[in-house]
C-alpha cells in the first residue's frame, strides 16, 4: 500500500476525538479519487484538526495506479478481496493491510469512479447494517457527503472494503461518480467538498458543514447482492459498443440502450433494456468483448424510499 498520510490533533481533546479513514484508487483507473485525496491532504496540513484523527490513502493499491488497470498486476479486484491476506499475492496483501487500517477506524469514506471502461452517476452507497445505529451515522455521513442519489444494498456482500467495515462495526459510505477516461475537475471538487464535510459533521475540521445544493434522492435497494457492479447485462458480442442513452436516462423495458457493432461480420447486436428504470452506468470505452458490461439500472419502481426517518 501506498504510505497513508495521517493528521491528529495536538489539542487536549486529540485523544477523544473519531478516527476517519479516507480511501481512494482501490482500482487503479479511477484518477479523480486520488486527486481529491491529495487535495484533501494539502487542506489538512494548513488546517489544524478540532480533535481526533484523519487518514488518507491516496493509492491504496499502487499496482494497478502504476499500469492504470481496475486490478493489479496480479489480475485481481482489490475490492472483491477483503480483508485479504498477508502472505496472499499482492493485491490481496494491500487489502489486507487496508483491512488493518479500517479496524483501527471509527469512520470509513472510499471514494471511486467509473474508471476508464465505464460512466457512473453520481451516488453514494452504504450497506443496510443490522446495527440500527450504524446505519443512521451512514445515512447521515452520505447525506452531509452530499451528492445527489443515496443508495443502501444488501449488507451480505463480501470483499468490498465495506465488508471489512462492516465486520469491524465502522460506518462507512462509498462514493461514485464520472469515469470514462479523461479527468474531471468537477469530481474533485465534489470528492473534495464531501470528505471535508463528513470531517466538519464529526467537528474534527473548524466550520459548518457547507450546504448541500442538490436535493437528494434516498433508495433502499432489498435485493440480495444488490449493489454488485459486476452483475450488469454483458455484451452480446466483441467489436464496438455505440450507446444511444446517457448515463442519469430513465428507461423502459425494451428501450434501445445501445448497439454492438461486430467488425469482421459487420453484423449489428441491438441492447434493450431489462428493466424500467434510471441508467446510473453505461459503458464509456467502446471497445468491447463478450465479457464487457455495458449498462446497469436502477429499477426505482421496485425500491423502498428512504428518508431520514425511515430507520
Ligand atoms: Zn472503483
Amino acid at each position: 500500500m501506498d504510505p497513508y498520510t495521517r493528521f491528529e490533533s495536538t489539542g487536549l481533546a486529540a485523544s477523544k476525538g473519531p478516527a476517519v479513514l479516507i480511501l481512494a484508487g482501490i482500482h487503479g483507473d479511477e484518477c479523480e479519487p486520488i486527486a481529491a485525496a491529495l487535495e484533501l491532504i494539502k487542506y489538512l496540513r494548513a488546517n489544524d484538526l478540532n480533535k481526533g484523527q484523519v487518514t488518507v490513502v491516496p493509492v491504496a493499491n499502487p499496482s494497478a495506479f502504476k499500469s492504470s488497470r481496475r486490478e493489479g498486476t496480479d489480475g485481481l479486484d482489490m475490492a472483491r478481496v477483503f480483508p485479504g491476506r498477508a502472505n496472499g499475492s499482492e493485491t490481496e496483501r494491500q487489502a489486507h493491510e487496508v483491512h488493518g487500517l479500517i479496524a483501527a477506524a471509527d469512520y470509513l469514506v472510499d471514494l471511486h469512479t467509473g474508471g476508464t471502461a465505464m460512466r457512473l452517476a453520481p451516488f453514494s452507497g452504504f450497506f443496510w447494517h443490522t446495527d440500527v445505529g450504524i446505519r443512521e451515522r451512514q445515512m447521515e455521513m452520505a447525506r452531509v457527503f452530499g451528492l445527489k442519489r443515496i443508495w443502501a444494498t444488501d449488507a451480505r456482500v463480501e470483499g468490498r472494503s465495506l465488508s471489512s467495515a462492516r465486520d469491524c462495526g465502522v460506518p462507512a459510505i462509498y462514493a461514485e461518480m464520472g469515469g470514462g477516461g479523461g479527468f474531471d475537475p468537477d469530481t474533485v471538487a465534489a470528492y473534495l467538498k464531501g470528505c471535508l464535510n463528513v470531517l466538519r459533521w464529526l467537528g474534527i475540521v473548524a466550520g459548518e458543514v457547507e450546504e448541500i445544493q442538490t436535493k437528494q434522492d434516498w433508495i433502499r435497494d432489498e435485493a440480495p447482492e444488490s449493489g454488485d457492479l459486476d452483475r450488469l447485462e454483458v455484451s452480446p458480442a466483441e467489436g464496438l459498443f455505440v450507446p444511444s442513452k446517457r448515463v442519469g436516462d430513465v428507461v423502459e423495458t425494451g428501450d434501445l440502450i445501445g448497439t454492438v457493432w461486430e467488425i469482421e461480420t459487420r453484423r449489428e447486436y441491438p441492447v434493450f433494456s431489462n428493466a424500467v428504470g434510471q441508467i446510473f452506468m453505461l459503458r464509456a470505452r467502446a471497445l468491447v468483448d463478450r465479457n464487457s458490461r455495458l449498462y446497469g439500472i436502477w429499477p426505482l419502481d421496485k425500491f423502498v424510499k428512504l428518508d431520514r426517518g425511515s430507520i
